[in-house]
């Protein structure tokens, strides 16, 4: 008899975790199992901010897929997925193209540019590798090129961060450690860099505890940051951004550099393939499926699930990723085995660290409120166990944050 083949879109936290569950579910016998993925390695999308400001390197974030998982139970493609083709049970490839009886889609997130003008052409946002690379290098051209310049234009060290939403703020923690640095590095005066963050909602982490909200703001005024509350983003030119304050208020702000981390949607592919979807996110049933399937799986951030306490959608985390990934690598054993009954995903919410640097970060963990050392040393164990997850010990050891205060 032929055996199913499973196919893995993204080696990000959801395929990844699936592939190395699904590897030790299921024997060679019992299924074809192929990952597909556009680099041969995995990112942490959970660290991209420090490569983005240059406080880590970029190898620091990265791993060979082929270091965690067992070639001789899976097939590693290095390759772009284009298509999804529910119909015909395949997936067209940049390269070429590869049928499936069951899919795991985790294609991971795509900024959300909401349509503002100027956002695609003019800002960078913190994706992958290649945009966290681009980010810091352009920082530090600007100040490289700052002192040869005969009029020592200020906007050239402007930075401007769109967005005070988990992403925004763990990039200004970073790069408001990286400034001073940099200032040293270039001979270039600390009072001549701005780092500008423009939020749209009335606070900073919307929705976060107001009493880590202030913690957070006050640390990352004191390394320089100014935020902007209340103000929008409307345009982003090559000059610099538009913003809106209030219904007639606006304002150009001059700056070489602009981050864009206002949010994200799910994988463009999704809609491209026809797949019913949320920006991009696709409301999948309680066992994961795509609804009216019964061999696509979606997980990680191109899923969209409801809490059914708020009757609001999960935010996307690499939290729920994981587990996803852990419950669908079941469910798939489960189905090639044909032993009835699939699981329902819940979320089991831990908590959220949102860092303010190397050795500072606001969080809730376990019910419990933190701040500081403490919250720090928390993120660092989450960076850690996520690695030991995917790779157990060796791969904590070669990649962990052992850097605790
Ligand atoms: P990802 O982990 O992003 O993986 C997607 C994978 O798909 C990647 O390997 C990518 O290369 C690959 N891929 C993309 N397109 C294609 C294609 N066309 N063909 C083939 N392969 C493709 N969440 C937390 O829980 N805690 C945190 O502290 C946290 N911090 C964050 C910090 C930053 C800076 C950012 C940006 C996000 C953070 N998140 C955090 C959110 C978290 O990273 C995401 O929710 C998580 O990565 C989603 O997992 P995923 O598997 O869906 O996608
Ligand atoms: P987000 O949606 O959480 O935050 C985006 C912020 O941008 C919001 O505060 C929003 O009000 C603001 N915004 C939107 N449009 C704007 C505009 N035109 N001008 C100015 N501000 C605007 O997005 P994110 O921070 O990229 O996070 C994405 C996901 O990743 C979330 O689910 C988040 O929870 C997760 N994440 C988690 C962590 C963590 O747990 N430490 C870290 C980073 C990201």
């Amino acid at each position: 008899m032929r055996k199913p083949k499973i196919v893995i879109l993204g080696a990000g936290y959801g395929g990844l975790m699936t592939a190395v569950r699904l590897q030790k579910l299921v024997g060679v016998n019992e299924a074809d199992i192929v990952l597909i993925n556009k680099n041969d390695y995995h990112y942490e999308t959970t660290w991209l901010h420090e490569a983005s400001a240059g406080t880590l390197h970029h190898d620091r974030v990265r791993y060979d897929i082929k270091n965690v998982i067992d070639t001789n139970k899976i097939e590693f493609i290095q390759d772009a997925a284009v298509e999804i083709q529910m119909e015909e049970k395949k997936v067209i490839l940049e390269n070429g193209e590869v049928a499936y009886d069951y899919l795991v889609v985790a294609l991971g997130a795509e900024p959300e540019t909401f349509g503002i003008k100027g956002l695609k052409e003019y800002a960078f946002s913190i994706v992958n590798v290649d945009s966290a690379r681009q980010i810091r290098n352009h920082i530090e051209y600007q100040f490289a090129t700052y002192n040869t310049d005969a009029d020592k234009k200020p906007e050239r060290l402007s930075i401007v961060v769109g967005g005070a939403g988990f992403t925004g703020i763990e990039f200004l923690g970073e790069l408001s450690n990286r400034v001073p640095e940099l200032c040293k590095e270039y001979d270039v005066d600390f009072h001549d860099v701005r780092m500008i963050c423009v939020e749209a909602a009335p606070m900073v982490l919307p929705g976060f505890d107001p009493e880590l909200v202030e913690y957070a703001v006050s640390q990352l005024e004191k390394k320089g940051v100014e935020f902007r509350i209340g103000t929008a983003i409307k345009e982003c030119t090559p000059e610099g951004i538009i913003v809106a304050k209030g219904e007639n208020e606006v304002e150009e702000i001059k700056a070489a550099t602009v981050v864009w981390a206002a949010g994200v949607r799910g994988n463009s592919i999704i809609e491209k393939s026809g797949i019913e979807a949320m920006r991009g996110r696709v409301k999948v049933d309680p066992d994961l499926r795509v609804p009216g399937s019964d061999n696509v799986f979606i997980i990680g951030d191109c899923s969209l699930i409801i809490n059914e306490e708020i009757n609001r959608p999960y935010p996307p985390t690499a939290q729920i990723a994981m587990q996803q990934g852990e419950l669908c690598a079941r469910n798939l054993a489960a189905l090639i085995r044909d032993k009835g009954e699939l699981e329902t995903f819940t979320p089991d919410i831990k908590g959220t660290v949102c860092s303010l640097g190397e050795d500072d970060a606001i969080g809730v963990a376990f019910g419990k409120k933190m701040v500081g050392g403490k919250a720090s040393f928390m993120k660092k164990m989450i960076d850690n166990r996520a690695l030991y997850m995917i790779g157990g010990p060796s791969l904590v050891f070669k990649k962990g944050k052992f850097n605790i205060l």
